[in-house]
């Protein structure tokens, strides 16, 4: 079994210019948090949650920090207020979300965080850039690889990789039918 080594964060944006959001997000924690190892492509990706509301881009990138969880999670929250965080309510429209999905291995349940991110097999836009970064790689709960956790969500939301007319699955359309 091949186990998770780095620390993963989700990007995402709905609102504005999105891939200037992603950007500023990378540039902060390139600042404040610390170097980035890899980034997936970047995905747009129907909402999740509350459907009648623009697109979003999302990207997952690897990160190495000397933070612990907490203290990431606090830079991240940071970087959120900084970049300006407009919040409608659950799920809506946003300038930028930053979720931490793995910090290695390691298992956290606190108030404020919970780690691995309790909704990555949930979410195809999620899985699909961790597919690209790290197909093989096992969720520390589920134990599963990232691959078949993507082939197994109940997620039918669409997602493509921007620049590319590729789907990367959701429902099905008539040209997959056989
Ligand atoms: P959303 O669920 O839409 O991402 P927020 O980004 O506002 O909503 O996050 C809500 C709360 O989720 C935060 O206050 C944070 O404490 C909590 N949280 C728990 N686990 C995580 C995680 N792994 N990554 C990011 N936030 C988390
Ligand atoms: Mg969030």
């Amino acid at each position: 079994m091949k186990v998770i080594k780095g620390i993963y964060v989700l990007l995402g944006s709905n609102l504005e210019d999105r891939g200037k959001n992603l950007q500023q997000a990378r540039e902060h924690i390139v600042q404040q948090v610390g170097s980035i190892i890899r980034t997936s492509g970047i995905y747009e990706t129907e909402a999740w949650g509350v459907l009648d509301q623009p697109l979003f881009y999302n990207q997952v990138i690897q990160i190495d920090t000397d933070l612990g969880h907490e203290d990431l999670l606090r830079a991240l929250q940071n970087i959120e207020q900084k970049i300006g965080k407009v919040k409608v309510g659950k799920w809506r429209e946003r300038l930028i979300d930053i979720d931490l999905l793995y910090y290695g291995n390691r298992l956290v349940r606190t108030a404020t965080l919970t780690v691995p991110h309790p909704e990555i097999q949930n979410r195809r836009f999620t899985l699909a850039p961790l597919v690209e970064l790290i197909p093989n790689e096992v969720h520390p709960v589920l134990l599963q690889s990232h691959q078949k956790l993507l082939a197994a969500t109940p997620d039918t939301l669409e997602v493509w990789l921007v620049g590319s007319r590729n789907r990367v699955g959701g429902r099905p359309e008539a040209g997959d039918r056989k």
